[in-house]
């Protein structure tokens, strides 16, 4: 498949061609001649599977052909909703990509900035408006935007905006929408609530699905770690030394969680930095583009501030503590193993989190691989003092960290190093349904 046999207009072709994109991804594949052919959809697919472009690519193409009104400023004609401002920026940023040699305009907002630069690029005219759901809802009411030309309607990450506690918002934004309208709706996983929030906003959708909610890429090489509470930042430090690891983002459950594991690495002498709700814009801005750029190895991230991190170069996920909602596992270690490139995510689990373990592994319909060679392996209470003994022998020797001694890829090897072409997706391991073509 190529990009050309979707049938997809010269200017398109030429920014692709300039991105680097040889081939559609299988979520692009499918669900571009969908879109094109004015249809609803029902998108599973989270974060990473080129989603975004699947979108970005059909609604460029389409309002690149629907006439502009001959009078007055242009009309916003494509909404796209989405939980966090990170990712409308990254929307923003893939439409401006795709849509360089087309005259159409897209204009990114969201809250914790002023609104003045939004309000004027709002006020010249703007096609496609790519917003988070706050300051979205704060600027119709004052009257800056309006939707009543609206032809094309995204809602992005719908299961986020549940999470995040943003779906009384985001009725509230589609009740501005004309009833005559495409919708495309996308969500990595499907709660009860979200798919009755699918089946009132979508018409005869068809639906397109990518890899099935519950699985973890297989190039992402995962593991676990039996470690008690308190051990747990001695094992990360210890982990963190080893420099083969070239980028490490690090998840804790809670902000405070995140700053103290911060303390503690800086303590250790790595340095590391936190982003979370509590940091200014600016501040998780700078991290961010400091752990892009590589000049920052370690970021520690909240659930919630992580969201949308786009990275290609992520090479190790560590989950600190396990989340106790299964679904976040799988978000959180899918920021590594992108674009068809390999991961490592490691996970550190005591007695208390054993739970959320079980969980998890329910819902990837695997076991994690357990990694008991290392100097601070519990096994638990009831057999602690035995492990005790056994990891007193252990630091005696060379410190190894993987039940498996001749595994090559371990969560220490230089992981990047083989990192595959960013234009390799994981079509070949990952199962593409087209679950309801037949619909249409
Ligand atoms: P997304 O799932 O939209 O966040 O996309 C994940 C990453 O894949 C982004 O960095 C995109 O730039 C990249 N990408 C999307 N589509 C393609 C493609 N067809 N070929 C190569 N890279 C792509």
């Amino acid at each position: 498949m190529t990009f050309e046999g979707l049938n997809l207009i010269e200017p398109i072709l030429k920014a692709l061609k300039t991105e680097g994109y040889t081939e559609p991804t299988p979520i692009q594949a499918q669900s571009i001649p969908i879109v094109l052919e004015h249809h609803d959809l029902l998108g599973c697919a989270q974060t990473g599977t080129g989603k975004t472009a699947a979108f970005a690519i059909p609604i460029l193409q389409l309002l690149n052909a629907d006439p502009l009104p001959e009078r007055g400023p242009r009309p916003i004609r494509a909404l796209i909703l989405t939980p966090t401002r990170e990712l409308a920026i990254q929307i923003g940023e893939s439409f401006q990509a795709y849509g360089r040699h087309t005259n159409l305009r897209a204009q990114v907002i969201f809250g914790g900035v002023s609104q003045k630069s939004q309000t004027d690029a709002l006020r010249n005219g703007v096609d496609i408006l790519i917003a988070t759901p706050g300051r979205l809802i704060d600027l119709i009411n004052q009257k800056y935007v309006h939707l009543k030309s609206l032809k094309m309607f995204v809602l992005d990450e719908a299961d986020r905006m549940l999470d995040m506690g943003f779906i009384h918002d985001v009725r509230r934004v589609i009740t501005q929408l004309p009833t005559k309208r495409q919708t495309l709706f996308f969500s990595a996983t499907m709660p009860p609530e979200i798919q009755k929030l699918a089946d009132t906003i979508l018409k005869d959708p068809i639906k397109v699905a990518v890899t099935p909610v519950a699985s973890t890429a297989e190039i992402i090489d995962q593991s676990v770690y039996f470690v008690e509470k308190k051990d747990k930042k001695a094992l990360l430090i210890d982990m963190l030394n080893d420099r083969a690891i070239r980028s490490a983002l690090v998840f804790a459950r809670t902000k405070h969680g995140a700053n103290k594991i911060v303390k503690d690495l800086v303590g250790a002498g790595i340095p590391a930095e936190a982003i979370h709700g509590n940091k200014s814009q600016n501040a998780r801005q700078a991290a961010l583009q400091g752990f892009k750029t590589g000049r920052l190895r370690v970021l520690v991230a909240t659930d919630i501030a992580a969201r949308g991190i786009d990275i290609d170069a992520l090479s190790h996920v560590f989950n600190y503590e396990l989340p106790n909602i299964p679904e976040t596992y799988v978000h959180r270690i899918g920021r590594t193993g992108r674009a068809g490139a390999s991961g490592v995510a490691i996970s550190f689990c005591d007695s208390e989190e054993r739970p959320y373990l079980r969980d998890i592994q329910k819902l990837i319909g695997k076991n994690i691989p357990v990694v008991t060679l290392h100097p601070y392996h519990s096994e638990g209470e009831v057999v602690h003092a035995a492990v005790a003994q056994k990891s007193k022998s252990q630091q005696t020797g060379q410190k190894r960290y993987r039940d498996e001694p001749s595994r090559s890829n371990t969560g220490f090897s230089p992981n990047g190093a083989s990192r595959q072409s960013k234009n390799r997706f994981r079509s070949t391991t990952r199962s593409t349904t087209n679950t309801s073509s037949g619909k249409r």
